[in-house]
């Protein structure tokens, strides 16, 4: 980590105005500039490697007897799989509540806007003072912020964008026309922790295998914490 002066940021990143009182640098800090095409590549190298692909609704998990497997019952019918990995987000708990599997976890619903802005910046810039962060995102800025306790149910608040988008302005030069808004679910665990858990062992004889659940976790702590790899108040696995 460096410290710039405010004439070091600005010859740094140009688009930035004027009257920044000070700047840090940390020059191995990682991103995507474009998480869609990343998570597609996965995807295809997935496929090269023999993973069959299929996108569809999971309605439910379903016990199988005599430990032959576990069910998906999805809008294509249902399958058998010797193992099964829940990572459904904040909707995990829809699949893992009936066999008693819950993960206790929260919504931290935030907001982002991608903008026209010629030229990008060259790095992510987390502006402090207007507690938002922006970073290039294919050919836009992507400018994100709010956390808000809402659960999934309730309707976005789209107004929380202005407070975004008028940050970048009082920030960015040559600022263009913001292009797209979103809401997403951060799924946080209260300590928060991410939790990677196999499902407790039924007590039913001859219960099939444990279902997994995958709960990344978007908190502060989370880069730098490996994940918790016991059941939520269970024993190790
Ligand atoms: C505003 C905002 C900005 C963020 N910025 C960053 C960032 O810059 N960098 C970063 O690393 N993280 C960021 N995050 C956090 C990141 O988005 C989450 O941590 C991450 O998406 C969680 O990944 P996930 O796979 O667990 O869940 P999700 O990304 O929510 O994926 C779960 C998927 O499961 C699907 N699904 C749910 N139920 C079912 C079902 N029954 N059947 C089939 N599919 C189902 C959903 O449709 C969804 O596609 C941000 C989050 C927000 C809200």
């Amino acid at each position: 980590m460096t410290e710039l002066s405010p004439d070091e940021a600005l010859e740094m990143e140009p688009l930035l105005r004027p009257g920044l009182a000070r700047a840090l640098h940390f020059p191995d800090f990682g991103q995507t500039t474009n998480p869609g095409a990343l998570v597609r590549a996965i995807a295809e190298d997935a496929a090269w490697d023999g993973a069959r692909l299929v996108s569809t609704r999971i309605q439910k998990l379903v016990p199988v007897p005599a430990g032959r497997g576990i069910g998906l019952l999805s809008d294509h019918g249902e399958e058998v799989f010797s193992t099964v990995v829940v990572a459904a987000g904040i909707w995990s708990n829809r699949l893992l509540e009936p066999p008693g599997a819950a993960v206790q976890r929260e919504s931290l619903r935030g907001y982002h806007a991608t903008l026209e802005l010629s030229p990008m910046p060259g790095q992510l810039i987390y502006l402090i003072a207007e507690k938002i962060m922006a970073t290039p995102m294919g050919d836009r800025l992507r400018v994100v912020g709010v956390v808000e306790v809402a659960g999934t149910r309730k309707p976005p608040e789209f107004s929380n964008i202005d407070r975004l988008t008028g940050a970048a302005r009082r920030i960015f030069r040559n600022f263009g026309e913001a292009r797209s808004v979103w809401i997403g679910h951060r799924p946080a665990t209260p300590d928060p922790v991410p939790v990677i858990c196999r499902a407790p062992r039924s007590s039913r004889p001859g219960a099939g295998p444990r279902p997994w659940a995958v709960e990344a976790c978007a908190a502060p702590r989370a880069p730098s914490t490996s994940a918790r790899t016991c059941w939520q108040g269970g024993r190790s696995v």
